[in-house]
């Protein structure tokens, strides 16, 4: 994927001395294994034996934290198949064991099973312990209030949301403040240019689009500042919200100066209307 941070400072892409390598313990396989210190792992298959990241390890460490209370691999734990752990897109690495550990659900955007996370479907709405949310806000077109408000429905009271998205610690750059919609389209030369509608009725087509890597054209949309991810979650109601800064080297998880783990809860109590009838009271002076 294209990393829109700025470079890492020198210090941390300072080579290796040679023969310096870290003792990890794989968070999902339990595999024993080591690497050459100084390099980042969040994209970056680290795990000899099932090909983690950085980033599937920490995702699959504090799904574990959150069902279990522990701090042990996913492969030392017994399967609980009570605990209900929805994704959103998500990788292989990871959901194939939830599918085995857990009642687990893998949904999309595109194809079945299908979850819009802006607005879910009742089915969806406070069913899930553990809600997993990495790398998927960065391609929701405009409104990603929405989709952090979207993403508590899908929790039950005291349920976690895990979530990543590529963030900077200054205020966000969005690249098309208001777009509501995009249309790649290939010119009779090769290029590839994008037909963008927005909010508010205007229409404009950007010759140099920046696309998102992977399959298919998708375009690289909002760009979190460290602020504004936790305004929005703060909106939304979530609470208990880290931001998982420390680096794990032990457990093959080494991060790029930016864009670290978050995990925030769902109330306890879900927020209620005002209680009328004390207020009534109230009004006729008899509370
Ligand atoms: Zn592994």
């Amino acid at each position: 994927m294209t990393m829109t941070e700025p470079a890492a400072p020198a210090e941390t892409r300072t080579a290796p001395a040679a023969g310096d390598v870290i003792a990890a313990t794989c968070p999902i396989c339990a595999t024993d294994y080591s690497y050459p210190d100084g390099i980042s792992t969040r994209e970056r298959k680290i795990c000899p034996n099932c090909g983690a990241s950085g980033r599937s390890g920490s995702i699959v460490r504090h799904v574990c934290q959150a069902i279990y209370g522990e701090d042990k691999p996913l492969f030392s734990q017994q399967p609980r198949k009570s605990a209900r752990v929805i994704g959103l897109s998500d990788g292989m690495v990871y959901a194939k064991p939830f599918g085995e550990y857990f009642n687990y659900t893998n949904t999309f955007y595109h194809k079945p099973p299908k979850l819009d996370i802006r607005d879910p479907e009742p089915d969806f709405c406070g069913i899930a312990d553990v809600l997993i949310n990495s790398e998927v806000f960065e391609h929701v077109i405009g409104d990603t209030q929405s989709a952090f408000d979207g993403t508590l429905k899908v929790l039950k009271p005291g349920g976690t949301m895990v979530f990543s998205v590529p963030f900077v610690n200054r205020e966000g750059s969005e690249h098309y403040p208001g777009l509501t919609d995009y249309t790649p389209r290939t010119l009779d030369d090769g290029r590839t240019v994008v037909d963008l509608v927005f909010a508010d009725g205007r229409r404009k087509t950007d010759e140099s689009p920046k696309f998102h890597g992977g399959p298919g054209l998708t375009l690289e949309l909002p760009m979190f500042s460290r602020k504004r991810m936790l305004d929005e979650l703060t909106a939304a109601g979530f609470v208990d919200i880290t931001i998982h800064d420390d680096n794990l080297p032990q457990h093959g998880i080494v991060w790029p100066p930016l864009s670290r783990m978050v995990t925030a809860r769902a109330p306890q109590e879900p927020p209620r209307p005002a209680r009328r009838g004390n207020l009534l009271s109230r009004m006729l002076g008899r509370g």
